[in-house]
């Protein structure tokens, strides 16, 4: 077996009882379809083949692939694909997600599995502690990456990991998360407009919305705090405030005016 490769995000799960929680949270029919990013040396992949019909796994370490072929391929349900989680096109089929996620590329995993044309039904994925927090967003600490998974999905926490469960262990404690995806996202519309308005809005974090985006939408502040009180969302508010209600009717108005 190779060293573990710290650009990777290699940390190993070996604690049983995380690993139990993690098959818990992720709810496991015979019928499911499974998608693991990162099997790594095959903990998780093996929990999974045992309840579902069908486990895909992502792995883009070439050097993890034999070691994986030999545990799994005599399981008709296993399917092993070298590859780019990023890159990755997921099943038409529905399937969920289920993957203790190399923490490096956790934002651009999330966008691009919940913003595909094939979301995930449920993920449930190990990822940094910190992190996780940050997505459960409490009441007014909304962020671009928390709205990233709220518009999209339910997010909670079922359990924190600390980083003795890992071999190496990792600088940090972790979280694990369970997103369930809504039938549709919360705010319709085109999703790449969507988020340019957000990220505007969050432009200068200290600074109030309306300051943010009067040179985004080339307005006056005066203007900007017009538009909000007449869309009785507080002029004075900061975007981290604003819930997915009042980011709604924003997002329709300057979308169609
Ligand atoms: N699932 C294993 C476990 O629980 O012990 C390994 C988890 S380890 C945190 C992350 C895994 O993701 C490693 O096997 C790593 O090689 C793999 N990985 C890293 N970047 C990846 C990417 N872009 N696409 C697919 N797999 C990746």
């Amino acid at each position: 077996m190779t060293k573990p490769k710290k650009h990777l995000g290699q940390n190993f799960l070996q604690d049983e009882s995380i690993l139990a929680q993690i098959i818990d949270a992720a709810e496991l029919t015979p019928e499911d379809q499974i998608l693991e990013i990162g099997p790594g040396k095959g903990v998780l992949t093996d929990a999974l083949l045992q309840k579902t019909k069908q486990v895909t796994a992502v792995e883009i370490d070439e050097d993890l692939l034999p070691s994986l072929r030999s545990q799994f391929s005599h399981h008709k349900n296993f399917n092993l694909v070298h590859e780019d989680a990023l890159k990755f096109q997921p099943p038409e089929a529905p399937y969920k997600i289920v993957a203790n996620i190399p923490y490096y590329i956790t934002s651009p995993l999330l966008n691009h599995y919940l913003q595909n044309p094939n979301p995930p039904s449920l993920l449930v994925l190990m990822i940094q502690k910190e992190v996780a927090h940050k997505i459960l967003a409490p009441k007014g600490k909304h962020s671009v990456l928390s709205l990233q998974v709220h518009i999209f999905g339910n997010p909670e926490l079922i359990c924190e990991v600390p980083a003795s469960a890992f071999t190496p262990q990792p600088k940090v404690d972790s979280a694990v998360l369970r997103i369930r995806v809504h039938p549709k996202p919360k705010i319709p519309g085109d999703i790449k407009k969507l988020f340019w308005l957000i990220h505007m809005s969050f432009a200068q974090k200290r600074k109030k919305l309306t300051n943010n985006l009067a040179p985004a939408l080339q307005k006056s502040p005066a203007e900007i705090r017009e538009l909000l009180t007449s869309l009785n969302i507080d002029p004075d508010i900061r975007a981290e405030a604003l819930t997915l209600d009042e980011w709604q009717k924003l997002f329709k108005h300057t979308n169609s005016s």
